[in-house]
């Protein structure tokens, strides 16, 4: 049996440096009033916020200079996404981008991918989704419906994506279309291509979540056309991709800090004197926290060595969410709660009734917990 690799190793001096500079970034920004701390910060979608964070060299930072990156260290990009999380900084917009499709072009796009669009992307002016899951295809990604065929220079889509976030207002999706032949294990057969969404033969219509909000959409392509130099990788090649991208996706401090915003507002309401069960749960929420951030660390020094840590991304977003949507549970049972989207008087209401509200969703986006703990199996050797 395979152990797991969480050896946090301690932070290098930049990424302390980088600490101070976007804490103070972020101290301009929120006490200059451009932003107010949001209770889901990363699928809050702000993009004069993502240009002034491109600005400050923000996006980007482990790409290299001649894309316009910072050509820094996944933990020093680690850092600066934790302390965005922390301050409810708006990240909604350029998140995607940053997270995961700006290293799949890097490391899989054309040459013209890589030049016309990097270095619109760390400006925080260029924004992605992700065209994976389907109507019937969102555990079992492997079934997707949507094909490419050769034509001409390039290539033509044709099917549906359903759950697109932010379809509505990004410039780009990777979509992932069957291109040929599955085979047994189904993983073949398989392309990503970059989708320019204000090209025609494509259509975005939204779908409304729990709190009505206008996140994610369904997408569909009729006879789209897209360039050949606009596929990432092989022909053939994406199952291995779209499981690598899995490994940026799933493991870093947004897959237990979606609603840290309601646990410092908690914290701050019961006050310095809790009674003896705030202060029991308080705490082990805390410390659960920590070893979060501890686990977090290590995948991101894992990538770093050039590893594919997929198994640790997955414990980690499998325990990460749970933490997440554990933390409004606790809240209720620590306070005579009430939630509730109109109380604008009361801060901790609304944050609450807002995340109860979001919360289901935590353990769902980017793979379910049974999928998770299907791959930690694997991973582990135990099937
Ligand atoms: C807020 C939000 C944002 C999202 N954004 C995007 C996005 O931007 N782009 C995108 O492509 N997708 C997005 N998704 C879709 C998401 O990735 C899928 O919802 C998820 O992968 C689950 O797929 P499904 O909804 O088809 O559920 P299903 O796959 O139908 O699963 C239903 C239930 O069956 C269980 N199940 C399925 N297969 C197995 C199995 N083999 N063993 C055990 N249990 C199983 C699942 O765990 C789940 O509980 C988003 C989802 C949410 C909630």
């Amino acid at each position: 049996m395979q152990a797991f690799r969480f050896d946090a190793p301690p932070l290098p001096p930049e990424a302390s440096e980088a600490c101070e500079r976007v804490r103070a970034f972020l101290a301009t920004e929120c006490g200059g009033g451009r932003y107010v701390p949001h209770r889901c910060s990363w699928s809050t979608f702000d993009p004069e916020f993502s240009r002034r964070a491109g600005a400050a060299g923000f996006i980007g930072v482990t790409w290299p200079r001649e894309v316009g990156g910072q050509a820094q260290s996944s933990l020093v990009r680690f850092v600066i996404t934790r302390e965005m999380l922390a301050a409810g900084a708006p990240c909604g917009a350029h998140w995607i981008a940053d997270r995961q499709s700006g290293p799949q072009i890097l490391r899989h796009g054309s040459e013209r991918a890589r030049r016309e669009i990097l270095p619109r992307v760390c400006r925080g002016e260029c924004f992605f989704g992700i065209g994976m899951s389907e109507p019937d295809s969102g555990s079992d990604l492997a079934a997707v419906r949507t094909r490419a065929r050769r034509h001409g220079e390039g290539w033509l889509i044709d099917g549906s994506k359903i759950w697109t976030s932010q379809a509505h207002r990004v410039h780009y999706l990777i979509v992932l279309a069957r291109t040929g032949e599955a085979g047994e294990d189904r993983h073949g057969g398989l392309t990503q291509f970059i989708v320019d969404l204000s090209a025609s033969g494509v259509t975005v219509r939204p779908i409304h979540n729990l709190s009505g909000g206008h996140e994610f959409n369904e997408v569909f392509f009729r006879e789209y056309y897209v360039p050949d130099d606009m596929r990432l990788g092989d022909e053939g090649a994406g199952w291995a991709m779209v499981t690598g991208e899995l490994a940026f996706e799933r493991s870093g401090p947004d897959r237990f800090l979606s609603d840290y915003r309601l646990l410092v507002e908690l914290i701050d309401t019961i006050g310095p004197e809790p009674d003896a069960r705030q202060a029991a749960e308080i705490g082990r929420l805390v410390s659960h926290l920590a070893a979060l951030l501890r686990m977090s660390t290590s995948v991101a020094a894992l990538l770093d060595e050039g590893r594919s840590p997929n198994t640790e991304a997955a414990l980690v977003k499998d325990v990460g969410t749970a933490f997440e949507r554990e933390v409004p549970e606790i809240a209720r049972l620590l306070l005579p709660l009430q939630p509730s989207l109109d109380d604008h008087a009361q801060r901790l209401p609304e944050t609450l009734a807002h995340v109860v509200l979001h919360a289901p969703s935590f353990t769902i986006r980017g793979g379910t917990r049974e999928i998770l703990r299907g791959i930690i199996a694997r991973g582990l050797g135990l099937r």
